[in-house]
């Protein structure tokens, strides 16, 4: 079964359609096999002087070409640097016979056409694109820790120019084909049905003269127009800022390609791609590229396999959902929501909150969508209803009870609580097997959502959930009832060994700088004041009372939160911030408040390698601790929601990844030497057991 068909177009049987339609996948995408195909492909038309003109063309409704087969990468991110340039060499060697055929070559593109997939087409004359939202075109290789190899540093600047270039490939933004037309990569854009009868014209037009050959000479042979240096400068210093923001998830890969980029930006097309095959060998294997690969396929795992729900049952369609609390968690699911079209009923106890909210959101788009109620029998309609009022059980406990007396037995219950396990909250129902908790972390800022099966929740309720957690555009990870669940115990277990870190005499600074070195957009005590030290300590009380050992309720955050220093939101916590959205700045009173806590002598000099290898030891001690309670399914699941959830490093693959990478006796050692104050970390069987038989997460 081959990818690759070369057909005669019916009426112009003189041109050649190259259509891809790879057998059994939804995508076509660049393989070792693939690219021998097309080279056959390539050298048979170019012997046939009867070919007035090729079209390259998928099959596939959605997709051109998805790019690179990272199965294939994975397996060879350990090649010395000679092998990645040969590996590059090939992929622009058998690409360019598009741009050396003796007739006219036309990309007819609609669906993605990414990666690999647009750096093909880039070697074409032309580029023709359908008008679908399903179209989209980029260079997001450095998602992947990779830089694009096959030539598209080198075109992309030549059709879009440097600035279009560098913001394409160093930030991985995809764009629509109108961009691209605009931006001078695509020719022209027209609806689906007239990809073929555009492209015959565009070769028809090209045939008239041989301007594209000059122009293939001018891509190829002479440098194009310089760029002057003080241009180069003030790019360089733009793109170094913006990558800056992005370090914590892409890491290094984007600042090699913006290097190459600038440098290469006034060579010769050869001299050109043997940089960027120098800048590939440069990325390729290195420690980010296995975290971030490993980031792409925890998505794929969880696109197939959510967690611990059955896969076999269809979810029940939810369009129309009522949502009880219109706080800030309220307030950004009913936004969710309304941008995935569906209709949103909100109540809360004060009534002008409800309306404020459904004034703001409603003023974004369309007002019939969203409706604030004051009566729990209007919810009756809705497959779904969220409660998400404060965290205080006794609340919660007469929002449920209210909620179940008013609407009938079919209707699907959900709590948005953080950290209340969801057995206890069923107590309070007459119908436990309909209930279940949908966690968002943050709707506005992170894509996952835990699902939580209580221990009465049935096998309806979860896929339902988990169905339309995906209908929303978000990740759901089914898991099971813990306090905390997944993400929140994490964060409590990294919280609580920061205190400890602190106990022992590292200073505030040092814990943050350690964790910021670790890959961490902020460090423990920076996130506690994003967060607020009263919603962290209230929520790690919860867990505590839950029974949650990873939770040793620290004294600091009660003295923070007595003297009103809760983070960002009152100015002042950890550190002070003059200005809400600004940096943080040193809070010189901080020391006097919390000094007495420092059980040892202040540390001279911090190790930050030392600190963030114990912080991060006890969250895989907890994660371990998450896998031998069954609450997760996979240790995917784990680093789905930590990178997902709350923003460890993409670039490390998630911590039980990051731990196998490093070693699990050097995660063993360190919770061996830890348990010397906290003994708990010593009861760790089945880490030791993995470490001495050489065995890993992944
Ligand atoms: P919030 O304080 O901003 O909003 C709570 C809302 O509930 C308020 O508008 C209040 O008037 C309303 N309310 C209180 N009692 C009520 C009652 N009896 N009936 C109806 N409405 C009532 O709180 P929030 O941050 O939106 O949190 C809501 C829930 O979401 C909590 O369970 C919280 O743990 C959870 N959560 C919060 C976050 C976060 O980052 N803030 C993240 C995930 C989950």
């Amino acid at each position: 079964m081959t990818t690759v068909t070369v057909t005669r177009i019916d009426h112009r049987p003189e041109v050649a359609l190259i259509t891809l339609d790879q057998p059994g996948s939804a995508a076509n995408i660049l393989s070792d096999s693939l690219f021998d195909e097309l080279e056959n492909c390539f050298e048979g038309l170019q012997a046939d002087p009867e070919i007035a003109g090729v079209i390259l063309f998928s099959a596939k409704p959605k997709i051109f070409v998805a790019g690179a087969d990272l199965n294939e990468i994975v397996a060879t991110l350990d090649w010395p640097d000679e092998k990645i340039v040969q590996f590059c060499e090939r992929g622009r060697r058998v690409m360019a016979y598009l741009s050396h055929m003796h007739c006219p070559t036309v990309a007819a593109i609609h669906g993605a056409c990414v990666g690999g997939g647009l750096e093909i087409t880039l070697y074409c004359d032309q580029r023709i694109a359908s008008d679908d939202r399903r179209t989209v075109l980029g260079l997001p290789e450095v998602k992947l820790g990779l830089v694009p190899g096959w030539a598209g540093t080198v075109h992309l600047p030549r059709l879009a120019g440097i600035e279009n270039a560098l913001d394409l490939v160093t930030s991985a933004r995809l764009v629509r084909a109108n961009e691209a037309n605009q931006m001078g990569f695509v020719d022209h854009v027209v609806p689906q049905s007239d990809l073929v009868e555009r492209s015959l014209a565009a070769i028809d037009a090209m045939n008239q003269s041989d301007e594209f050959k000059d122009a293939r000479e001018k891509m190829e042979i002479r440098t194009p127009d310089p760029v002057p240096d003080e241009t180069k400068e003030e790019l360089r210093s733009r793109f170094e800022a913006a990558i800056e923001s992005n370090q914590a998830i892409f890491h290094s890969a984007p600042e090699i390609v913006l290097a190459h980029m600038l440098d290469s930006c006034d060579s010769s097309f050869d001299e050109a791609s043997q940089s960027e095959s120098q800048a590939m060998a440069t990325v390729y294997g290195s420690l980010a590229s296995y975290g971030l690969l490993n980031n792409f396929f925890l998505g794929e795992h969880n696109r197939k396999n959510p967690g611990h729900v059955d896969q076999s049952i269809a979810a029940e369609p939810i369009n129309h959902v009522g949502i009880i609390g219109a706080g800030l968690m309220g307030t950004s699911i009913a936004a969710n929501n309304l941008r995935r079209r569906k209709t949103v009923l909100l109540l809360d106890a004060a009534e002008d909150v409800a309306n404020q909210s459904v004034q703001q959101l409603a003023g974004d788009g369309d007002a019939e969508a969203i409706k604030a109620i004051t009566n729990y029998d209007d919810f009756k309609d809705c497959p779904l209803v969220i409660e998400s009022v404060v965290e205080t059980v006794e609340v919660k406990k007469i929002v449920l009870q209210q909620l179940e007396s008013s609407i009938d037995d079919q209707t699907l219950i959900a709590t948005n609580t953080s950290a209340i396990p969801i057995s206890r909250m069923a107590e309070f129902l007459q119908r436990p097997n309909r209930f279940c908790g949908i966690h968002f972390c943050h709707p506005e800022l992170m894509a996952l959502v835990e699902v939580v099966r209580g221990p009465q929740t049935d096998e309806q309720t979860v896929a339902s959930a988990a169905g339309y957690v995906r209908s929303l555009g978000k990740m759901p990870v089914v898991v099971r009832d813990s306090p905390g669940f997944v993400v929140n115990r994490l964060l409590a277990a990294m919280l609580d060994q920061s205190f400890r870190m602190f106990a022992e005499g590292h200073s505030i600074a040092a814990i943050d700088q350690a964790m910021r070195e670790f890959g961490f957009q902020g460090g423990p005590f920076e996130i506690i004041d994003v967060i607020g030290a009263d919603t962290c300590f209230y929520a790690g009380r919860t867990m505590w009372e839950a029974g949650l050992k990873c939770v040793t309720l620290s004294p600091i955050l009660p003295k923070m939160v007595k003297t009103n220093w809760l983070g960002r939101k009152t100015g002042i916590g950890f550190y002070s911030y003059p200005d809400p959205q600004g940096d943080a700045q040193p809070n010189p009173e901080l020391i006097p408040l919390i000094e007495g806590y420092q059980q040892h002598p202040p540390v001279a000099e911090s190790d930050p390698t030392e600190i963030a290898l114990k912080i991060m030891s006890a969250v895989v001690f907890e994660a371990s601790q998450l896998l031998n309670e069954q609450v997760v399914a996979d240790p995917r699941d784990i680093d789905l929601c930590i990178i997902n959830g709350f923003s460890f490093p993409a670039h490390k693959g998630g911590i039980l990844f990051w731990a196998s990478q490093i070693g699990l006796e050097r995660i063993v050692f360190a919770l061996d030497e830890m348990a010397e104050t906290e003994p708990r970390f010593g009861e760790n069987e089945s880490l030791h057991k993995m470490a001495e038989q050489g065995s890993a997460f992944y």
